[in-house]
């Protein structure tokens, strides 16, 4: 039996942990937080009382952590004591420079590791439904596959080392821009006294269709059920669309790449966060658009 351990028992690295468990694997898991540890607890999860307990011994170790100080943080407390042919898999989203440290330092000890991140929120992460977005050397991605396929539906290889971030960090770039596009119109629309079925009916279905508004759609009652229908419950919180656009920022500066509607959309998840939105959905920016149209 494939012995995992799983370090990061949050949000999403809980339900993620629950369905390798439910697939019949070994999982141990640890996280700083006791209520995080507890809730896992609760929901089958074998808890270890240290995070290089969670790691020692195990066919692969997986990481589901904030950001990358505390992926490294984390590898630097268990690197010594993982055994040897461990693969190490961060599914995280993390800036690629400490995704690249973190293949750095598994490579230091021969160690296979793979960047893994997903996309799909907490629904994809308990239905197993996410997409990840995986890089690293093509044996280390392939031993990992079946734990993939456990917890997600969509296996994109999309590269060397950081590749998968990049990926991920490119996506969520389009997605914070085509959220801001999406509330804009719709602001206008009702503005312009049209009805917002009307408006969706026509724009998805049109040029102007996109996940944002099609899947997505920031205004209840309309388009099919999302979090504008629970009051902006999240899904994807603003605070972690912010974290990403601020993560296609410092990428692109590093390739100096302009980006500016990513940057005026980092600003905008910025103003919207600093005004006590952080903990809604991302897609209640709709209520930040608003907001700056009575000004
Ligand atoms: P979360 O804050 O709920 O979970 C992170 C967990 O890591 C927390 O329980 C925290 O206590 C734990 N942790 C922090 N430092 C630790 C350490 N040193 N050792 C052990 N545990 C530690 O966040 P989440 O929503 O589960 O997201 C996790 C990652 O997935 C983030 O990088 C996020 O950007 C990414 N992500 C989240 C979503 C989403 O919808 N929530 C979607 C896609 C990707």
């Amino acid at each position: 039996m494939t012995s995992v351990g799983f370090i990061g028992l949050g949000n999403m690295g809980t339900p993620m942990a629950c369905n390798l468990v439910a697939a019949g694997l070994q999982v141990t898991g640890h996280d700083v937080a006791e209520g995080a540890r507890t809730v896992a607890a609760a929901k089958g999860v074998d808890i270890a009382d240290s995070a290089v307990a969670a790691a020692a011994n195990r066919d692969v170790v997986i990481t589901m952590l904030p950001d990358g100080a505390a992926l490294l943080e984390v590898y630097r407390t268990i690197m010594a004591d993982v055994r040897a042919g461990t693969v190490l898999m961060d599914c995280s989203t993390v800036d690629i420079a400490s995704a690249r440290k973190a293949h750095d330092m598994a490579a230091e000890r021969n160690l296979p590791s793979v960047d893994a991140p997903v996309s799909g929120g907490i629904a994809g992460a308990e239905a197993g439904t996410l997409t990840f977005m995986v890089g690293g050397d093509p044996q280390a991605c392939e031993a990992v596959r079946p734990l993939l396929d456990i917890m997600g539906r969509t296996i994109v290889l999309c590269g060397g080392p950081g590749c998968g971030q990049a990926v991920k960090i490119c996506n969520n770039m389009i997605l914070g821009i085509s959220m801001i596009g999406v509330c804009e119109a719709l602001t206008l629309a009702r503005e312009l006294e049209l009805e917002p079925e009307r408006v969706f009916d026509v724009v998805s279905t049109s040029s102007g269709s996109c996940w944002s508004m099609n899947d997505y759609c920031p205004l209840p009652g309309v388009g099919p059920e999302s979090p504008a229908d629970h009051d902006y419950r999240p899904g994807f919180a603003a605070a972690l669309m912010l974290k990403d656009l601020g993560l296609s920022q410092q990428a692109a500066a590093s390739v100096d790449v302009a980006t500016p509607m990513g940057a005026m959309a980092a600003s905008v998840y910025e103003t919207m966060v600093a005004s006590g939105m952080g903990h809604l959905d991302f897609s209640a920016v709709i209520r930040h658009v608003r907001s700056l149209t009575r000004e």
